[in-house]
């Protein structure tokens, strides 16, 4: 059985939704076509008018009405994402709590970040009032994964509606009802338009929605997808934010509370299954502590537990073909002299995969420059801290990185090549609405969250306004001599010291 009924391909068909834990239908959605999508497209442009006008107070004022919904409503929410993704309540709930955290961030500092700011003119142009704002770009298409079905979408849905813009949003075809509850909340709070739409599908309908001519693309999803929509958006110059994929790791320097960086490590990579794009999949430890280390993470594993029971502490891989993934990294390890310190091939079933650990593993394997996005780690032993850093960066990837060290988080945090790190905890700035969230190279570019990602999703508008004639004009063809020699004298005694 797959999670997703084949692709079907006509006018008017529809797909089930299906639980990974069971395969029980959990809901049925339309396969919008490449004209539904233009036709959303087209009233959002309308909407996106009337949105706009509400002004910042008049749109923070709908954003903490949604949140209101969602949060009373909570419960609800949370049965949806686990009916759709398996994962544990307590996990939907960790993440929608996040989501709307983030909902309440935007709303508020939308015009802070956004509204019209002063800057300074210079002494050649003191004649001038020179401000900046940030104007809503338009309509906004996003495009989401199902591994976080709350949080990560509305990490882009929610800051693009902050800053004035009407969105077109297509969850993954795993998670279209997850994404089709948040729409719906909206809609009860903003019922006078189609701010915020809900188009579901497949690739095919994410594909319409990039060449649909909406003003920008927020994708979050796996780094080859991110490449076709960078390259089918290039046609008509629509900009994108790519959120991808990671191959996140932990440093643990010798004087780290191992403790603490173990249990990081085993949540960090066990939690939802090991399908977070910020999940730790490598750990560098030096090697002073290395083999202490490695013994409290398999220790502090022996109790986590895939299922699909209230116990489990996570649930099973909701993509059937990355099952193949896991176990093919896995095996690829072990066969070139890597060795499984718990879990291993065997651990890899039909729907649940169980905790891997791996040491040993050479650096040039799949499973340490990959993303796996399943239950495995890989931790290797490092000589010293630079060893670690060298090893951390040497990856296509670079969204997150964790640093353990009682003395030198900060410093090797700064030298690490990832957008986000997080020293002496796991996963922190995810948590912080004010701190930008993305990566760089294969992890994609662009940020959401934070002052950032409400700029992201807004044209910078540059105005300067003459207060008063100045006594020596430069732009005229009336220019004087005069004026040109003074101009020089005075770029000289303020430019011109060595
Ligand atoms: P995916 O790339 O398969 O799909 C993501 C979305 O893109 C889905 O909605 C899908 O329907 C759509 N899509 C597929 N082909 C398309 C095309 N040609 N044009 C337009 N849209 C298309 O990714 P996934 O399996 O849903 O998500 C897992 C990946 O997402 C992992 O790599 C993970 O690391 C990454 N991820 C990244 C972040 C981040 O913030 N950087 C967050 C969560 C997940």
């Amino acid at each position: 059985m797959t999670a997703v009924q084949p692709k079907p391909t006509s006018v008017g068909e529809t797909f089930d939704s299906l639980s990974p834990a069971t395969d029980e239908v959990v809901g049925t959605y339309p396969v919008h076509t490449a004209e539904d999508v233009r036709a959303a497209v087209e009233r959002a442009r309308v909407a996106a008018e009337w949105w706009e006008g509400l002004g910042f107070a008049g749109r923070a004022d709908r954003l903490r009405q949604w949140k209101g919904v969602i949060t009373r409503r909570l419960p609800q929410l949370c049965q949806v994402v686990r009916d759709e993704t398996g994962k544990p309540i307590a996990d939907a709930q960790l993440e929608s709590v996040l989501a709307i955290e983030h909902i309440a961030w935007a709303a508020k500092h939308a015009r802070k970040y956004l509204g019209r700011q002063r800057r300074s003119a210079g002494l050649l142009m003191s004649n001038q009032a020179a401000t900046v704002e940030y104007r809503p770009l338009g309509v906004v298409g996003v495009i989401g994964p199902w591994n976080y079905p709350v949080y990560t979408p509305l990490g882009s849905v929610t800051y693009a509606l902050a800053a004035g813009n009407a969105v077109v949003f297509k969850p993954s075809e795993y998670t279209p009802g997850v994404g089709k509850w948040l729409v719906d909340a909206f809609n009860e709070v903003v019922p006078e338009q189609p701010v915020l739409q809900l188009i579901t599908g497949f690739g095919e309908t994410g594909g319409a929605l990039v060449t649909s001519g909406v003003d920008k693309i927020a994708f979050t999803g796996s780094t080859a997808t991110g490449k076709k929509i960078m390259a089918a958006a290039a046609n008509t110059l629509t900009p994108v934010v790519i959120e991808a994929g990671g191959k996140d790791p932990v440093l643990v320097d010798a004087d780290a509370n191992l403790d603490a960086a173990a249990d990081a490590t085993v949540w960090g990579a066990f939690s939802n299954s090991g399908q977070t794009c910020i999940g730790v999949e490598r750990v560098y430890v030096h090697e002073r502590v290395h083999d202490e280390f490695v013994a409290k993470v398999v220790e502090k594993s022996q109790n986590v537990r895939a299922g699909s029971d209230e116990d489990a502490q996570y649930g099973p891989v909701t993509m059937p073909s990355q099952l193949a993934v896991i176990r093919r990294h896995i095996a690829d390890a072990l066969e070139r002299g890597g060795r499984a310190v718990l879990g291993g091939v065997d651990s890899v079933g039909d729907r649940y995969a169980q905790p891997t650990i791996l040491v040993d593993v050479p650096e040039d394997s799949e499973a340490v420059r990959e993303e796996t996005f399943g239950p495995t780690v890989t931790i290797a032993k490092v000589r010293d801290m630079d060893e670690a850093v060298d090893k951390a960066n040497a990856t296509t990837y670079g969204l997150g990185s964790t640093v353990f060290s009682k003395s030198r988080g900060v410093e090797l945090a700064a030298r690490l090549r990832t957008g986000m790190t997080s020293i002496n905890a796991p996963l922190s700035f995810a948590g912080i609405a004010s701190l930008p969230f993305g990566g760089v190279g294969d992890s994609g570019f662009g940020r959401i969250h934070g002052p950032e990602g409400l700029r992201e999703f807004a044209r910078t508008k540059a105005v300067a306004r003459q207060r008063f004639t100045a006594p020596i004009t430069l732009t005229s063809f009336s220019r004087k001599e005069s004026t040109d020699a003074l101009v020089a004298k005075l770029i000289t005694v303020m430019h011109g010291k060595r």
